[in-house]
């Protein structure tokens, strides 16, 4: 890691930051002026050049852009406590950038970036749980754990996420039995709004633990996590049946078969258009084994509307399925630009009393325009109520023991700016979301919608007077995430 010395040693004169200058809220290249308070001494680097700051100005959603007026890259959480704390006393608003794949401006800002792809040390491995820095991916904890026969329990379907991104907004995996990955966590460290290091837990700290876990960054930075292990199976199987759009009833029929029957280990639909114009159905389930006992196909399969030979069956290794979509993006990222495409991507929770519902009405409403390019368009991920525990992952009431996460993944069809797309687009979401809302949704706040400060009281409900307070009592002068806009 470079250090602040070497590093404002080696790069050209625009980038000599010695202070931040209050009167002019502008860093200071010199510490002439009485004005200019000097930045710390950072183990990292603190970096001003314009294509960094650039870089970091936009998400994967290509919608919203907030030039920060400098990005740190840490090179300890010291760091990040000293530039919170630094940004604190001059009211620079500050966000935690995981790999910036939100896709409305949640993690933007135009104060200061903390890129936190630095800390993504594996500190250790334990037999039941791993600690991992808040910048490592998903797909390394798994790899990280598989020598030992080990994994997370849940991994969202996209593995080249960080950690502390996905703990921020919760992460929804296909699997149905064991909640989703923040109901997973034992212990964070984090750093909070006011600069103080704190290691919390249920069973210490839990105000704060509780408010980081799908806590959109509210509260503080997670710079560490301790997240379970189970024994991983070697292979995987996965079945997949495809359904016309005009059949939402028999795909929910045998969805919730195979779901209530608990022989897989993870159960979703995946909505794609694999000729190019028909939106397609296809239930996936996957159950994961050893090599000593082959999966039951005709067993596991029966008593569904389709008939067990229509089943596209495909064999992987464990960790194989687990990285499944990693060749999908890398050759959507060939194919098509994909990561220069507009993505409006709508996320809303249903609630399990009215989602087939909902969906059955949406689906056939979708035109070659909503979808883009790529040929994949959205999952839906059926998740079990009672296993969710964490307050701040917002789930519908209700009494259904299900509630679902439904995704839309829209993306234009030309890379670059197309203002309209963005707002016709932006449009439909809230058009779906104050759909879904009516009937008891909530929103998952990975996509792209304009929320109100009315409509974030709406999400807390009853938890928002407590967000207020936990919200002043960690991060007292509001700098942290403003990318949201919950407080205004
Ligand atoms: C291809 C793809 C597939 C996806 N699949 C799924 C899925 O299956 N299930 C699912 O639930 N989601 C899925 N997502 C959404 C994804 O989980 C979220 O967008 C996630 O936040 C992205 O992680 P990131 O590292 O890019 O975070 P970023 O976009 O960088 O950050 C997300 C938010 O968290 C904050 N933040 C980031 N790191 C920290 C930290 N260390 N401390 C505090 N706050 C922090 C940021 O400021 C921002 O507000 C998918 C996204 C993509 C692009």
């Amino acid at each position: 890691m470079v250090t602040r010395r070497r590093f404002l040693g080696t790069v050209g004169a625009s980038a000599l930051i010695v202070g931040f200058d209050p009167t002019a809220r502008a860093w200071a290249t010199s510490a002439g002026s009485r004005s200019v308070q000097r930045i710390p001494h950072l183990d990292g680097v603190l970096l001003t050049d314009l294509p960094t700051r650039q870089a970091d100005g936009r998400d994967l959603g290509r919608i919203v852009q907030h030039l920060p007026r400098a990005v740190l890259r840490p090179g300890s959480v010291r760091d990040i406590q000293k530039m919170i704390t630094f940004c604190r006393e001059h009211r620079i608003p500050v966000a935690t950038r995981g790999q910036g794949h939100s896709t409305h401006g949640q993690g933007l800002t135009d104060g200061l970036i903390i890129e936190n792809r630095s800390l993504s040390t594996i500190h250790s491995i334990g037999t039941d749980s791993i600690t991992v820095g808040s910048g490592a991916l998903w797909r390394e904890a798994a790899h990280a754990a598989a020598p030992r026969g080990l994994t997370p329990p849940l991994f969202t379907t996209y593995v080249g996420l960080s950690v502390g991104g996905t703990l921020s907004v919760g992460g929804v995996p296909a699997q149905n039995e064991f909640g989703v990955q923040i109901d997973h966590v034992r212990e964070l460290e984090v750093v909070t709004g006011d600069g103080r290091l704190h290691r919390c837990s249920m069973d210490r700290e839990r105000d704060l633990f509780e408010v980081m876990l799908g806590g959109l960054g509210q509260c503080g930075v997670i710079t560490r996590a301790t997240i379970d292990l189970l024994p991983a199976r070697a292979l995987a199987r996965n079945y997949m049946i495809r359904y016309p759009i005009t059949e939402t009833a028999k795909v929910w029929t045998d969805l919730h078969i195979l779901l209530e029957r608990k022989e897989f280990d993870g159960v979703y639909i995946l909505m794609s258009v694999p000729d190019g114009k028909n939106v397609t159905y296809q239930l996936n389930a996957v159950v994961f084994h050893n090599a000593d006992r082959t999966p039951d196909d005709q067993r596991l399969l029966r008593g569904l509307s389709a008939p067990v030979s229509s089943a596209e069956i495909e064999n992987s290794t464990y960790l194989e399925w687990v990285k499944r979509y990693d060749p999908v993006i890398d050759a959507w990222q060939r194919q098509c630009a994909w990561d220069d495409l507009i993505k409006p991507w709508f996320d809303v929770m249903l609630p399990g009393e009215s989602a087939q519902e909902y969906v059955a009405e949406v689906m056939p409403t979708l035109t070659a325009r909503d979808y883009g390019p790529p040929t994949g368009i959205g999952f839906l991920f059926p998740q079990r109520r009672s296993k969710l525990t964490r307050p701040f992952f917002r789930v519908p009431p209700g009494n259904s023991e299900w509630v679902y996460l439904f995704d839309i993944l829209t993306s234009s069809p030309a890379p670059g700016p197309d203002p309209a797309f963005a707002a016709e687009m932006l449009e439909r979401n809230r058009r779906l979301y104050d759909k879904a809302k009516a009937l008891g949704g909530t929103r998952y706040p990975i996509g792209s919608l304009d929320f109100t400060r009315a409509d974030w009281r709406a999400q807390y409900g009853e938890l928002w007077p407590d967000l207020l307070r936990r919200k002043a009592k960690y991060d007292p002068d509001r700098i942290l995430t403003p990318g949201p806009g919950i407080f205004g």
